[in-house]
């Protein structure tokens, strides 16, 4: 049995247990995608059937209106696939000076998405990509035969439109099983040297994420018998100075009904934020879920934020 997250925290400042200031909002586009992998935390497929419609997607673009400057992180599932993207995009484009969109790559070699690298480039997107290794028999194993290759023609192709260089392309690397990633900077000087010597591809960053122990992960270790195990590793690496950042006091998760969350591992979950007389909070009361000081919500999954260098959506804490 581990320590309770938030007691932990507290231990080092109370602080650490509450938000502080509203950088970025990430969207949740829904749980449809074009892959089904091993590791997915919300159990997305291409049988998915939680999409965000119009009316969600109006109110979060009029909600970022009244907060400009906020960071616009758009995920899912596989948010390209979502029928609105385009016009998520396009009504915020005028707002945000920093718009990330979350994309598995494979996408945008699937027959009817080709048009996605230039719409990427034209929207001026940052791209964060998920590219689990660098290596083809990991990749493979972790998101089904053929991702690597499909995953480096997409990197081909952003590169020739300037990703990786002028425009921003970042890579995310997770564990292919139960441990803590390794140093965030060494990793990212060997995906470099791999991509670049082998296959002639740049990126800007690597983020290292740490796998969150919910939705189909916590269903592979429940099933060796290692949930326990893992929790205690995450627990046993507990790093105080990635406490300090975790993202739960910058960001805020919205899902495809407008429901507001502090991460995207807490909506996969179903732990809400909720107002004073326990409503859960909407697009609509974004400002009430981003008051500064307001209490997280937080549970046992979030040790993987703090283990090791720590995890967020940008990568480690403390690399
Ligand atoms: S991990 Fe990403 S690419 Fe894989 S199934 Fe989940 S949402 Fe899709
Ligand atoms: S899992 Fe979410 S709520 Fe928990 S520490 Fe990490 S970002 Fe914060």
């Amino acid at each position: 049995m581990v320590a309770v997250f938030k007691e932990c925290l507290q231990e080092i400042d109370p602080g650490f247990t509450c938000f502080e200031k509203l950088q970025t909002l990430q969207v949740n586009l829904g749980d449809q995608c074009n892959m089904r992998c091993a590791h997915c935390h919300i159990d997305a497929s291409p049988a998915g059937r939680k999409v965000m419609g119009r009316p969600v997607i109006d109110k979060i673009a009029e909600a970022l209106e009244r907060m400009p400057g906020t960071i616009l992180d758009i995920t899912g599932g596989c948010p390209e696939m979502n029928p609105d993207f385009r016009r998520l995009v396009e009504s915020t484009a005028s707002h945000f000076p920093r718009r990330i969109v979350r994309s598995n790559l494979t996408i945008l070699t699937e027959s009817g998405f080709e048009w996605l690298p230039e719409f990427f480039r034209e929207q001026r997107l940052v791209v964060t990509a998920s590219l689990p290794c660098y290596l083809e028999e990991n990749v493979d194993r972790q998101r089904g035969k053929g991702t690597h290759a499909r995953s480096l023609a997409a990197l081909r192709r952003l590169n020739d439109l300037g990703y990786g260089g002028g425009l921003e392309l970042n890579l995310v690397y997770n564990p292919g099983g139960d441990f803590v990633p390794g140093s965030q900077q060494e990793l990212e000087e060997a995906y470099r040297k791999e991509l670049l010597e082998k296959y002639g591809i740049r990126f800007n960053h690597l983020f290292t994420i740490t796998n969150a122990p919910i939705g189909r992960f916590r269903e592979y270790l429940e099933s060796r018998g290692i949930y326990e195990r893992y929790l205690n590793l995450l627990a046993t690496r507990f790093n105080p100075e990635a406490a300090r950042n975790i993202m739960c006091r910058t960001l805020i998760s919205v899902d495809w009904k407008g429901f507001l969350y502090n991460c995207d591992f807490n909506q996969a979950i179903g732990l809400p934020i909720t107002g004073g007389d326990g409503e859960i909070l909407k697009i609509e009361d974004l400002e009430s879920a981003a008051r500064s000081g307001k209490e997280l919500v937080l549970s046992e999954h979030c040790y993987c934020c703090t283990a090791g260098e720590g995890s967020s959506c940008t990568g480690a804490l403390v690399a």
